[in-house]
């Protein structure tokens, strides 16, 4: 690990300070100045055993997802899969799999990555469990933003196919930002509705 870090000395994504030995993507500062949430675990599960948001959708993260799937700075990937795995003591202790909202072949060939994926190939590791990449987004559905709840979930009726899969207990969806949780939603009911036990949600942001 030594090695890595000295060939690849990092500094903070948010200020540029060099990192110390036990920072990562973010300074202790710039962490600890996170729009946290202060209660990440929301009280209306719905559809959901857990629902999971670490940060308020504002000033570093609003601008720091935006450039990560629209201008492909993939340095933030990092930054903020580590926010994601400050979740780990919040989690429910069975989940056997973790799935990153998939994005539409489409979209994912223009973006040239899913961002969600991302973000959820650490938690995976630091779970210790399967990432799934067996459930395809089938209707490219338009961007959601600007969309109240109805015309959302309207627009992602059928939006996803579950393949053949070992069944879980408990799979782990995650993704960026939750705003109105519609997508999150759509994708447990598929999963429920393949045979999965509980369905749970992870993202770094939630907006609204
Ligand atoms: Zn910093």
């Amino acid at each position: 690990m030594w090695l890595l870090d000295f060939l690849a000395p990092r500094s903070c994504v948010f200020c540029g300070t060099p990192s110390t030995a036990d920072e990562k993507s973010i300074c202790t500062g710039c962490l600890s100045d996170l729009p946290w949430n202060e209660a990440p675990v929301s009280p209306l599960p719905d559809v959901f055993e857990c629902s999971i948001a670490m940060l308020h959708y504002s000033f570093p993260i609003d601008a720091a997802i935006k450039a990560l799937k629209f201008h492909r700075k993939l340095f933030y990937a990092a930054a903020l899969s580590e926010i994601l795995c400050t979740a780990q003591p919040l989690l429910p202790s069975d989940i056997d799999a973790v799935l990153p909202v998939p994005l539409h072949w489409r979209r994912k060939a223009l973006r040239g990555f899913n961002q969600a994926a991302e973000l959820a190939q650490p938690v995976a590791s630091l779970l210790g469990v399967a990432l799934l990449r067996n459930i395809r987004r089938t209707r490219a559905t338009p961007y959601q933003s600007g969309l109240n709840a109805a015309a959302r979930a309207r627009n992602l009726r059928r939006a996803f196919t579950v393949g053949r899969m070992d069944p879980h207990r408990h799979i782990l969806i995650v993704d960026d930002v939750v705003t109105t949780g519609a997508t999150a939603r759509a994708l447990a009911k598929s999963l429920l509705a393949a045979g999965t036990r509980k369905v749970s949600v992870l993202a770094v942001a939630r907006a609204g």
